[in-house]
Formats: C-alpha cells, sequence, structure tokens
C-alpha cells in the first residue's frame, strides 16, 4: 500500500502515520519526493487498514496496490508521466527519437553524427562514452573526453544528450555533462547504483535486463523511484532467447503490458534488439505502432569502422528514410513525429 501524505505534513505528523502503520503488522518505506512524502507499507494490502490510516488528517490518499512495484505502478497514478528534457517532452504525444553512435569515438566523427541525425529528424543526442564491453580488450570508450564532445555536441545542435554511467564512482562526473543518463542492460540490476541514480535530479533511462522479466526490470525501476526520481524512462532493448539469427529477440509485447502495468514512458532500443541495421526500421515500425513513447537508435556515419556496434548502426540516409515511414504509422495512431 501506498500512503501519501499531504504536502504541508511536518515531521511529527509523519511519524504519527508511521507508528500507525507499523501497528497493524507493516513495514515503512519513507520517499521524500519533491512536493511530498509517500510511505510504502510493505505487507498484504487491506481495505481496513486503507479506511483506518485514510481519516488521518496529514494522510492525503492511501492507495491500495496488488503487485510488489508499488510507485511505477498505475494503481499507484493512473495518469501517463510526462517530463521535459529541455524543450523536449518525454512520454507525451510526440514519439521522441534519440539516436546517435553507439559510442564517441572522436571528435569530428561524432559531430558529423550528431550534425547528421539531427538534419534525418532526432530530439536527443546519444552516444557512448564509458562503454560496458564483453571483451577488456575492446575499446572501453573516451571517458570524459566523449562526455565533453557530446556536451560540444549538444551546443552545436541544441538537442539534449543520454549516455550510459556504468558505476557508482562515475555518476558525478556523467551526471555533470549529461541531460538524460543511461543505465545500461548489464547494470539492471545494479541495486546500489539505482539507489544512488535515484538521488539525482536529472532524468534516467533503464534498460531491460536482457534476461529480466518484465516484473524484475519494473522492480529495478521501483528503485529509482523509491530513492527520490520519479523521472525514469523504461526501453526494452531485446532479451535472450533460443534464437540466434538476432542478436536479442525484440520483446514488442512488453510494450503494451508495460504501458498498462506502468504510468512510466516506455522507449524501445531496436538497434541492440536486433544486432543488424536491416532489421531496425521494421522493428521501429512495430514498436510505435504497438504505443513505444520513444526509441534509442543507433546511426553511424561509417558502420563499418566503427568501433562499437557498427552491424546494427544505421547509415544517416536509412535513418531518415525510416523517420518518413515511422510518421505514417504515428499519424494512424494518433501521435506526432
Ligand atoms: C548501448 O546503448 O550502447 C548499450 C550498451 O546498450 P545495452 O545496455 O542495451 O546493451
Ligand atoms: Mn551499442
Amino acid at each position: 500500500m501506498i500512503v501519501v501524505m499531504d504536502s504541508g505534513a511536518g515531521e511529527e505528523e509523519i511519524g504519527e502515520v508511521e507508528k500507525r502503520i507499523k501497528s497493524f503488522g507493516y513495514d515503512v518505506h519513507r520517499s521524500n519526493g519533491v512536493n511530498c512524502t509517500i510511505l510504502g507499507a510493505i505487507g498484504y494490502p487491506r481495505e481496513d487498514v486503507r479506511d483506518a490510516l485514510e481519516v488521518m488528517p496529514s494522510v492525503e490518499k492511501v492507495v491500495l496496490v496488488s503487485h510488489p512495484f508499488m510507485l511505477v505502478s498505475r494503481e499507484f497514478k493512473k495518469d501517463k508521466t510526462a517530463f521535459k528534457v529541455g524543450e523536449v517532452e518525454i512520454g507525451g504525444e510526440k514519439i521522441v527519437l534519440m539516436a546517435g553512435p553507439c559510442a564517441v569515438e572522436g571528435r569530428e566523427s561524432y559531430l558529423q553524427a550528431a550534425e547528421a541525425v539531427k538534419k534525418g529528424g532526432a530530439d536527443i543526442l546519444r552516444g557512448g562514452a564509458y562503454k560496458p564491453r564483453t571483451s577488456p580488450y575492446s575499446f572501453q570508450g573516451l571517458e570524459e573526453e566523449g562526455l565533453k564532445i557530446m556536451a560540444e555536441a549538444r551546443e552545436m545542435t541544441g538537442l539534449p544528450i543520454i549516455t550510459e554511467v556504468l558505476d557508482q564512482h562515475s555518476i558525478e562526473i556523467v551526471v555533470r555533462y549529461a541531460d538524460i543518463i543511461q543505465v545500461g542492460t548489464r547494470n539492471m540490476q545494479n541495486f546500489k547504483l539505482l539507489r544512488e541514480l535515484g538521488q539525482i535530479n536529472k532524468p534516467v533511462l533503464i534498460k531491460r535486463g536482457m534476461s529480466a522479466t518484465i516484473e524484475e526490470w519494473l522492480m529495478a525501476a521501483e528503485y529509482l523511484l523509491s530513492s527520490g526520481n520519479y523521472q525514469v524512462i523504461l526501453c526494452e532493448r531485446g532479451i535472450r532467447t533460443f534464437e540466434t539469427y538476432t542478436r536479442y529477440t525484440m520483446d514488442i509485447s512488453a510494450i503494451p503490458i508495460v504501458k498498462e502495468l506502468s504510468h512510466l514512458p516506455v522507449f524501445v532500443d531496436p538497434s541492440h534488439g536486433t544486432g543488424k541495421w536491416k532489421w531496425v526500421p521494421s522493428m521501429s515500425l512495430a514498436a510505435v505502432a504497438a504505443g513505444a513513447d520513444g526509441l534509442l537508435v543507433e546511426v553511424h556515419p561509417s558502420p563499418k569502422e566503427a568501433l562499437c556496434d557498427g552491424p546494427q548502426s544505421l547509415v544517416p540516409e536509412k535513418y531518415s528514410q525510416m523517420i518518413g515511414s515511422l510518421r505514417g504509422v504515428a499519424q494512424i495512431i494518433g501521435r506526432t513525429l
């Protein structure tokens, strides 16, 4: 159950409510939001307890939640979550396009890619400065130099930037440069990292773990919200199955399911989802048709020379063609692009 305190409630009143919740045998998790305090009553939801708490004067409302994830659930918040990053609204009517190379490889090539995706129709620039590579011998990213290049690209294009944070030590530096922080598939259940990212005041995009169930993914997002960060984007990026023809298997069905279970914006990464640029346009069309709020797409001016994920990167020309066909689908489902 979730107990939403009145915005004017003071420490003493909050303490009284916590005591009352505990008297029914529940544990209490306190989350200090920007506007009000939320108390999670951990245990089986009961209507009589809800009624008993709701009559307390400092309590605004009590919500019964039937899922283990509470703050991310639609039961807690019926309306879709939307927020702005600069001029870009995430979770609104417009489908948001995040695009750019997998990794920042150098100044010239990144600025060229940034200009190209802007021209092709991107709202946000992507790029990796800290890369989670399977092999320790592969290119690991340019680190702060990469972040500086991304910041320059933001200046040049006027587009906000998204980049991945790999560990707790680099949160401070990544947050200093980035507009949106990406948590990669391999870190989805790095709970210490999530708790710390719950305390920053920048949006976090959390990818689905490649072997995570939808519930595990939503529980990971719950770590962010329950630590105080409500600006969270969920991103489906393909899961491990027995199929080897594609790099991962795009779980398109996760989109409508998660949108029903949660109020958070849902994005799709068709590049990692398929592992091949050729399948990216069809999966993007499918994602938008299924209700995705945005896409995260890898685009590289010369994929053959890319230091990371070249085979799944679209060339800018193919990217802009894809945006053209996405417009048609967006229009049919009553959204813009
Ligand atoms: C990426 O976006 O480049 C990336 C590493 O993604 P994922 O965590 O989904 O593999
Ligand atoms: Mn990549």
